[in-house]
């Protein structure tokens, strides 16, 4: 079996939703032949020395995992973007570039974080040129991690007001941009977070039967893609208590 999850947006305010990932890993020892994380596992992650409290159990229960003997993927997303070879290292996760195309059990797969497909809102795909940039990035990584805290926590709030400025139209993804990366790399198939709109989306691309799956958030529940032999499915987790 083959699960995929995004946009977890782990942080210290919200212990459930951690606890429920690191029951949910658990669970999956021995159970899971690959996991895909596809972006934004973490709500903000400030480069590889990033000792955040919480930052340290999910690292080591991804490890567990891993040494059941679970290949784990991570695909960068727009909240955790900076994170690098250490966390690799360290978690047992591959790292996977955006987007990469899987076989996934015979069905040639797009998997993307998503945040690129949303080709509408101009303002994000600019300060995601600038956040992407090599340069700029190393420039960032050489302050101390305290700065770095300060300038995140600035970015989220301009971020924040925003978004709430944007109709919901412009943070979706742009069916153009979709069918244009899903002709290049040749698929008919497309999984994606970002956008928190779970959905199966069946469509038509070019006369063939196309489909784009898109994950759900962490937030009110957990949301896992499993896919085996027999098909897909998008599930949710329930919150205990
Ligand atoms: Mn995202």
């Amino acid at each position: 079996m083959t699960l995929f999850i995004s946009d977890l947006h782990l942080c210290a305010q919200r212990p459930a939703i951690l606890q429920l990932f690191i029951e949910f890993l658990n669970r999956q020892a021995g159970q899971c032949d690959a996991l895909y994380i596809l972006g934004d596992l973490f709500e903000a992650w400030l480069g590889d020395d990033d000792d955040g409290p919480d930052n340290a159990r999910v690292i080591s229960a991804l490890r567990a995992l891993h040494d059941s003997g679970t290949a784990i993927y991570f695909m960068h997303g727009n909240r955790d973007f900076l994170i690098a070879e250490k966390f690799a290292a360290l978690s047992g996760c591959r790292l996977l570039p955006d987007p990469s195309v899987i076989d996934l059990n015979g069905t040639p797969t797009l998997l993307m974080h998503g945040d690129t497909l949303c080709t509408d809102d101009v303002g994000y795909q600019r300060f995601r040129r600038l956040a992407r940039n090599r340069f700029s990035q190393r420039l960032f990584l050489n302050l101390p991690l305290a700065l770095r805290r300060r300038i995140a926590r600035r970015l989220r709030a301009q971020s924040m007001s925003r978004t709430l400025a944007k109709s919901p139209a412009i943070m979706d993804v742009n069916a153009r941009s979709v069918a244009a990366v899903m002709r290049q790399h040749r698929v008919t198939r497309l999984i994606h977070g970002h956008t928190h709109r779970p959905a199966v989306h069946d469509f038509e691309l070019d006369g063939r039967a196309a489909q784009r799956i898109v994950l759900g958030d962490w937030y009110a529940q957990g949301s896992v893609l499993r896919c085996d032999a027999r098909g897909l499915h998008l599930t949710t987790l329930p919150l205990s208590g």
